[in-house]
């Protein structure tokens, strides 16, 4: 048990320097912003949602890479853990749709406050506007950190939780990556996630703001479907974003995603047979009135409106001109909307950053790198992270947890 010095004070280092000082450590933050936690303001669009109530094998489901690395770390401290925590301390949780957990002020203010009053109540001293430059290493061991300001702090463990890459005005610059570089561990590159995608094409733009609901997304690349999915979609000026597309960003080739196909099925719910079968009603019904005004009935007046253009017809042909081919063609698209990959939007602009310290490198009981026997990782600098839904805090917090609790033994 001695003095342990947490870098970062996002997520995993409150959660970290917490269960460091219930075990009887001595702890620190130390913190570049001026305030803690400031990612976690921004999350869940001001909301937080801070976890899913879900079992350790659901949780798995939902991380794409490395899972398995977590599982010890969801073990001793996974979703109803944090739950508890913040309960006891007094912010009330509420569990919605699709078991995310919100604080139930739906404030994520509420979370850092509470993650606040703790520290206090633990006796975590806090080191606001204190950026970390440098670890000092002596024989193996880390000795403890140099500021920016020239100043050293000493200590016998240290937690990097410095956070990824995106959203860097939240205070996640990448320091953590370098830090660990230098101590010798290998950084897998970081990459975007959770992300908007750009398209080839450009007639979303004309549709920007247009969001797209009950819809089936589907990714592939090279002949394989990759991810396919039904929810919420939205046009950008970029091409795509929102719920389904975040989630598709996940599963792009690492090795170079231009290329890769988009195809939304407007109509999940009807066959192409009885789409087709709906279409022909609606024309023979429409008579003389113009096809757009006939395509308004099935898809947003919006995409109605350009719908025809995407399909090689003029939207103001009168419903008795259009003939079995064109029509079929349109009943095609409303099936099989089609879009092209270009690139993800940048790391600066995803939800959070994948790569990071290689989790080879670091004991997944511990969280401690394997290079050194007192200098431990946790949260979003490792190369793990998950889907929406809750799931990259609780990795946050579940790692933090463990690397504070490890460093205090
Ligand atoms: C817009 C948005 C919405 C999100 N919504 C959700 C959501 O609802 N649910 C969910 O599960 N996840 C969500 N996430 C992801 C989640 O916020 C992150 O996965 C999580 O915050 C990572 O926590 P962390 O502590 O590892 O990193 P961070 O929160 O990035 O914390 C790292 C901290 O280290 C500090 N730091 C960095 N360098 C230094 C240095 N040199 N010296 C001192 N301090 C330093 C930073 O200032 C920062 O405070 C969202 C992310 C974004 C961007």
């Amino acid at each position: 048990m001695g003095e342990i010095l947490v870098a970062g004070g996002g997520a995993a280092g409150m959660m970290a320097a917490i269960a460091a000082a219930r075990a009887g450590a001595d702890v620190t933050i130390a913190e570049h912003n001026e305030k803690l936690g400031k990612k976690i303001y921004i999350t869940g669009k001001g909301r937080c949602n801070l976890t899913n109530d879900c079992t350790t094998d659901e949780f798995l489901a939902q991380v794409p890479r490395n899972g398995r690395f977590l599982y010890s770390a969801l073990n001793r401290f996974g979703p109803r853990d944090m739950m508890e925590l913040l309960e006891s301390a007094g912010c009330p949780v509420e569990v919605q749709r699709g078991r995310r957990v919100f604080p139930a002020s739906e404030k994520a203010s509420d979370v850092t406050k509470t993650l606040t009053a703790l520290l206090r109540r633990w006796g975590v001293r806090v080191r606001l506007n204190t950026e970390v430059a440098e670890l000092a290493v002596r024989d193996g061991r880390v000795t403890g950190a140099v500021l920016s300001s020239g100043e050293f702090l000493a200590a016998d463990a240290v937690i990097l939780a410095m956070g990824g890459l995106s959203y860097p005005g939240t205070g996640s610059r990448g320091d953590g990556f370098r830090l660990a570089a230098e101590a010798g561990y290998t950084v897998i590159p970081p990459t975007p996630v959770l992300v908007g995608i750009e398209t080839e094409e450009n007639w979303p733009k004309a549709l920007q703001g247009l969001s797209l609901k009950n819809v089936r997304l589907t990714m592939s690349c090279g002949g394989k479907t990759r991810y396919e999915e039904l929810g919420e979609m939205l046009f950008t000026h970029f091409g795509v974003s929102g719920p389904l597309v975040l989630e598709a960003s996940c599963h792009l080739p690492e090795d170079g995603a231009k290329g890769a196909g988009l195809t939304i099925d407007l109509k999940p719910g009807l066959s192409s047979e009885q789409l087709d079968a709906r279409l022909q009603r609606d024309l023979t019904a429409g008579g003389k009135k113009m096809l757009r005004s006939v395509l308004n009935g099935l898809l947003p007046s919006r995409l109605a409106e350009c719908f025809p253009v995407l399909c090689g017809v003029s939207g103001a042909m009168s419903c008795s001109q259009v003939t079995a081919g064109q029509r079929e063609t349109i009943a095609a698209m409303m099936k099989g909307l089609r879009l092209t990959v270009r690139a993800p939007r940048p790391l600066a602009e995803a939800v959070v950053t994948r790569g990071g310290v290689s989790v080879k490198q670091v004991n997944p009981g511990t969280m401690g790198g394997k290079l050194h026997s007192n200098l431990y990782f946790a949260g979003e600098m490792l190369d793990v992270d998950a889907h929406t839904g809750g799931y990259n805090l609780q990795i946050a917090f579940s790692t933090g947890a463990l690397a504070g609790a490890s460093a205090a033994l």
